[in-house]
């Protein structure tokens, strides 16, 4: 199910990221967002970064808190927010080429494999709710590693993923990358609730224009008024949002 979180987590504004991609390095691609035909980038700085990390519960909190404090000020918050957007944009051209049936472009695989080389961290059991586990907990000693499991997410779709599943939102406004894991592999939007419905009031009122211009105008105009006086609309689904 799409998330969308303002939540504040350290110190930072909220920021309206959304996690609907289900692989991690997309809902990472997406923090680049569109708005109004632009592209408008959500992580602005290290902190956004953390922020989004801690969200996308890539590490676990108190160990991100305390190494990032460290981290965030000065040269090393800038090289952390930097490399950060360098990645998101290999991804994003390793996601685009993807999407358009392109070979993978060579610098995109470079910089997954010099991240995920030589993850240093440490091997637990961990109890869940029915059984037992064992977890690979990566260590935060340098700020690089805070990239590390972005490139081990898309190394897994990579290498175990259907590309045929990789899409992006129908809502051209949107464009947001995600995984279709739908059975019928139908789903065209990011999230029913926003871009789905927002098309399908969208095609709703042009199929009204449609009919009007085409001679139905004058029952039709009486019926959407008497329509717009009783409720505003909100469309039925149809299908897998
Ligand atoms: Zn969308």
């Amino acid at each position: 199910m799409a998330r969308t979180i303002f939540e504040s987590v350290f110190t930072n504004p909220g920021k309206p990221f959304r996690f609907v991609g289900r692989y991690s390095f997309l809902d990472f691609i997406n923090t680049e967002v569109n708005e109004a035909g632009r592209r408008v980038n959500l992580l602005t700085d290290a902190r956004d970064v953390v922020n989004w990390l801690v969200l996308a519960k890539m590490f676990e909190r108190t160990k991100l808190k305390s190494a990032s404090e460290k981290w965030q000020a000065g040269k090393t918050g800038v090289c952390i927010w930097k490399d950060a957007l360098v990645l998101r944009t290999l991804l994003r051209r390793m996601a685009e080429a993807i999407v358009a049936d392109r070979p993978i472009p060579r610098a995109s695989i470079d910089a997954i494999n010099l991240l995920i080389a030589k993850p240093s961290g440490v091997t637990k059991v961990v109890k869940t709710p029915r059984k037992f586990e064992r977890r690979f907990e990566l260590e935060l000693n340098q700020p690089k590693q805070l990239l590390v499991p972005l490139a081990q997410s898309a190394a897994d779709l990579l290498c175990r993923g259907d590309f045929s599943r990789l899409k992006r939102c129908d809502n051209s406004k949107c464009a947001a990358f995600f995984y279709d894991t739908s059975k019928n592999r139908m789903r065209r939007w990011c999230s029913g609730a926003e871009c789905g419905n927002r098309m399908r009031v969208g095609k709703f009122y042009e199929r009204q224009r449609h009919e009007i211009r085409s001679g139905r105008g004058n029952d039709l105009i009486v019926h959407a008024r008497a329509h717009a006086r009783r409720a505003p609309f909100h469309p039925k689904p149809t299908g897998e949002g």
